[in-house]
């Protein structure tokens, strides 16, 4: 039996078990009764049903800048960043930091050419140019995005396989509008195998903001097993460190009481 006057737990969150993590943390949390907001992976690539995915699936490798979105009015959440076409899904900065604003069955709705309007691009090249569209749409977005997104025209019952003066204004605005807002919903995520964080966790309501400590009195939690959770871009180790600067102050000051 070890008898401690505090016990600091940072057992990190779920993410790459490879590399040691546990629900200890969490488990101990229950333990004393304190509250956990249901833990789930986050900053993660989303992935598609294969069959779903099947059109896209040859776009792997395939990286471009997109603005993307999820939620609704009173809950938005959206990024300007670059995203990466996988063989499962869909990647990169762009996809990580909307992963943990996504709930599962929800759709995320992307531009794929957020510097440009796309149908006053179109409608101009539709104007002045007899090329095919494909190659008018590859000056706007990358090429193999612009030569899968006209052979999908088929499917939809348009003819995009041809040149730009050829197509409907009607059918044009549809190719902008597949573009520019098209809307899809993951089937899920790569899971803690790839997820570079945990959301979820130790409800900052049961702990101290100043010190950490638990409403077990001696019993803190620092870190990623806390339910903060941060963009891309450092913040989660900003936090594990604040945290456990926050702490150990808190710690010196209860030393000093005993
Ligand atoms: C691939 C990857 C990339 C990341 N990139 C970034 C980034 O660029 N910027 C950023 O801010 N954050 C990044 N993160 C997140 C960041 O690493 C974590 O938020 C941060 O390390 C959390 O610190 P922590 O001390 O709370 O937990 P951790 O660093 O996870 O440490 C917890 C430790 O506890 C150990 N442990 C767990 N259970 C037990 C047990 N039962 N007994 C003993 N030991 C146990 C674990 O093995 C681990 O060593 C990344 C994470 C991953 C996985």
């Amino acid at each position: 039996m070890i008898h401690a006057h505090a016990v600091v737990i940072a057992t990190g969150g779920l993410s790459i078990p490879k590399i040691g993590a546990t629900d200890f943390g969490y488990r101990a949390a229950r333990q004393f009764r304190l509250r956990l907001i249901e833990p789930r992976p986050a900053l993660v690539p989303l992935t598609f049903d294969g069959g779903a995915w099947e059109p896209y699936a040859q776009l792997a490798g395939l990286s471009l800048p997109v603005r993307m979105e999820t939620g609704t009015k009173k809950d938005k959440a959206s990024f300007l960043e670059d995203l990466l076409f996988t063989h499962r899904g869909l990647s990169g900065p762009a996809v990580l930091q909307i992963s943990s604003y996504w709930q599962v069955g929800t759709p995320i709705r992307l531009n794929l050419a957020p510097d440009i309007d796309l149908l006053q691009a179109l409608t101009r090249a539709k104007a002045s140019s007899r090329k095919l569209l494909a190659n008018e749409l590859a000056g706007m977005v990358p090429s193999r995005l612009a030569e899968a997104w006209v052979t999908q025209g088929t499917a939809l019952g348009h003819n995009w396989q041809r040149a730009a003066s050829d197509v409907t204004d009607k059918s044009l605005a549809m190719l902008a509008q597949r573009l520019g807002q098209w809307e899809l919903t993951p089937t899920g995520t790569e899971g803690y195998k790839k997820a570079e964080v945990t959301a979820g966790g130790v409800d900052t309501r049961d702990l101290s903001s100043q010190t950490l400590e638990s409403k077990q009195p001696g019993l803190y939690f620092i870190g990623e097993v806390v339910d903060v959770t941060g963009w891309l871009g450092g913040y989660n180790f900003q936090w594990a460190w604040a945290s456990g600067y926050a702490c150990a102050h808190g710690l010196a000051a209860r030393l000093q009481r005993a």
